[in-house]
């Protein structure tokens, strides 16, 4: 990095954004209100956010003279997904500082690197075991049990990219469908909900998380969250005390999200980390209806070197469900549904399993 001073924005500075989907759209719409521009760089002339800014660079990852230009244009550069090529990322920090570090990208592209490293921090995983053979496959069978799940190590979401394994199975088939060498495989986690924990960190080190949200899935994608989730005060503070730990360990700055399960009643941990997202999370959507501080404007905030807020909750509960596919042609059905209030990310087509809006609920606090 050429420059390690401290980054500390005003209102008019320039935010980088690579990414122009509904995340780099709802983190550019946070800055316009905090008085901060953002520039969007995209591959995707369709993409989303390309819609709420002045400023774009539709260019590849690879286009180093259009990665230099951008840079050149910005103040600082930050990312709304985590698969960013480590290539472009070394180009645009030789040149502005990029928020979160770099390094961050490297533990979290990869589940056998990020597993390790959530390992090495005294944090509760799935057992997990790297695989790179058909033979190794077998053998971390044989350690792991079934059922079990085998992930691709990298570029995997939304489910893609996983199998699970049970008893019977055709192994060599499972192995040949991933169509990669590089997999993990992970003891299946009979888990009684999902649950993520949001958290901001700033680079003096603050941490704020927001409440514990807990996460429905439906076919692999999340469909509702719901804050806060509903476990004991004690396990709430465990998950955000991991959150916190895992953004320190990184010196993190920015917003980042750690999905983990909770386990039913039993002698071992209570809680195991999934999964580390390294940018604002679908499950924190409700923040932005739902708290006083939203993650989007935390994470501005945080690599802007502004104050981080103290995010307090508006609702009892505050629900987000997702739009997902042709669920967004119902959009004027919520435009009048009392205490909701939607999102509509502006892509084009609806097609099966793409996130096309979502809607906020909150129940206000009942008076006793
Ligand atoms: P991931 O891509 O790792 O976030 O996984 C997507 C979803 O698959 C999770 O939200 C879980 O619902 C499920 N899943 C992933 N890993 C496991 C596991 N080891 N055991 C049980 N369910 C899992």
């Amino acid at each position: 990095m050429t420059d390690t001073r401290p980054v500390k924005l005003k209102p008019g500075d320039t935010i980088g954004i690579l990414g122009g989907g509904q995340l780099g759209r709802m983190l550019a719409m946070s800055a316009a209100r905090l008085g901060l521009r953002c520039q969007v760089f995209s591959p995707d002339p369709d993409s989303p956010a390309f819609d709420v800014v002045l400023n774009a660079t539709c260019a590849e990852y690879a286009d180093v003279e259009a990665l230099e230009m951008f840079a050149n244009d910005v103040d600082i550069i930050t990312y709304e997904f985590e698969n960013v090529p480590a290539a472009a990322a070394m180009v645009l920090d030789a040149r502005r500082p990029v928020l979160p570090n770099r390094k961050v990208l490297e533990t979290t592209q990869d589940r056998l690197a990020e597993k390790d490293f959530v390992t090495r921090l005294g944090i509760g995983t799935a057992a997990y075991a790297d695989v790179t053979s058909v033979a190794s496959l077998r053998e971390a069978i044989v350690r792991i049990g079934l059922p079990a799940v085998l992930k691709t190590r990298r570029f995997g979401y939304d489910g893609k990219g996983q199998a699970i394994i049970r008893q019977g199975d055709d192994i060599a088939r499972i192995w040949t469908s991933l169509g990669t060498k590089q997999a993990i495989l992970e003891a299946f986690v009979p888990f009684e909900r999902e649950i993520s924990v949001i958290a901001a960190r700033s680079a003096a080190g603050q941490v704020e998380c927001f409440d514990v949200t807990e996460n429905e899935h439906r076919d692999h994608i999340l469909k509702v969250s719901r804050a806060p989730a509903s476990i004991p005060d004690a396990l709430a503070e465990e998950a955000r005390s991991i959150a916190g730990k895992i953004a320190n360990a990184l010196d993190y700055v920015g917003v980042l999200a750690v999905e983990m399960f909770v386990l039913a009643n039993g002698t071992g941990p209570k809680v195991l980390v999934n999964e580390i997202a390294p940018r604002v999370h679908n499950s924190g959507h409700w923040t932005l209806d739902g708290a006083s501080v939203s993650q989007f404007e935390q994470h501005i905030r945080a690599i802007a070197g502004w104050p981080l807020g103290k995010p307090v909750r508006h609702g009892e509960v505050v629900t987000m469900t997702n739009l997902i596919g042709d669920e967004i042609n119902d959009y004027e059905r919520w435009l009048t549904a009392p205490g909701a209030t939607i999102h509509i990310y502006g892509k084009g087509a609806p097609r099966p399993g793409r996130k096309m809006g979502h809607v906020t609920e909150v129940k206000p606090t009942t008076s006793k």
